[in-house]
């Protein structure tokens, strides 16, 4: 199985992925745990190409493809491997992530995103989507700065509501692949709905 986690700045990914793999130790079920953009030596140097903050402003169709081409490096060297040989997954972040923050957040074409998806994956889509769902505000604030100096520092909000309104456009085309957990609820909440959905999965 393929899992994906997903959201906006601030919404307590890491945390809840702790929770995910602690989940599918405790079932003995074999893993591979990995993010994006990187997962290998190649995509996190692409990966801290993309977060450093540079003297020019970085074109978004360079942006898509920085992110495709960490991903092409990644599906090959890890993700298709491991499924290959039967683990699950665990990504932090993937193609969703891209319609959201280059698409949604960026406004490049979902078309072109599309394109590229097909060249890069084939067929090949998470089997289910986790995303923790917040408002912008509430992430932003609960990550403090770092929400806002990852992504070059100079988005502002409504860069961040695009983005959440893009993942949830993704949700509504793909319900079924997309489990939409509400993160401003207390973390047992959030953390018992990621357990009903990952036990979906078994
Ligand atoms: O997952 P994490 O929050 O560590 O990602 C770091 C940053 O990378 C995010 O804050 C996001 O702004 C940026 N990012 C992006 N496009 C992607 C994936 C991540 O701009 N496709």
């Amino acid at each position: 199985k393929f899992i994906t986690l997903e959201g906006v700045e601030g919404v307590g990914k890491s945390t809840n992925l702790q929770f995910i793999t602690q989940w599918l130790n405790d079932r003995k079920i074999p893993f591979v745990q990995t993010r994006e953009p990187g997962g290998t030596p190649l995509a996190e140097q692409l990966r801290a190409l993309l977060l450093t903050r540079r003297e020019e402003v970085v074109d978004p169709m360079a942006e898509l493809l920085m992110v495709f081409a960490a991903r092409a490096q990644h599906l090959a060297q890890v993700i298709v491997p491991a499924l290959q040989r039967g683990d699950w997954v665990v990504c932090d972040r993937f193609t969703d992530a891209t319609y959201a923050y280059q698409g949604g957040g960026r406004q490049l074409d979902r078309t072109r995103i599309e394109q590229l998806e097909q060249a890069v994956q084939g067929d090949l889509r998470p089997d289910k989507v986790l995303l923790l769902d917040l408002d912008p505000e509430t992430g932003l604030r609960r990550a403090g700065r770092k929400g806002v100096a990852d992504r070059f520092e100079s988005e502002h909000l409504a860069f961040f509501h695009r983005v959440r309104s893009a993942y949830h456009a993704r949700a509504q085309a793909f319900p079924g692949r997309y489990a939409i957990v509400d993160a401003s609820q207390p973390l047992e909440q959030v953390q018992r709905a990621l357990g009903q959905e990952l036990a979906h999965l078994l």
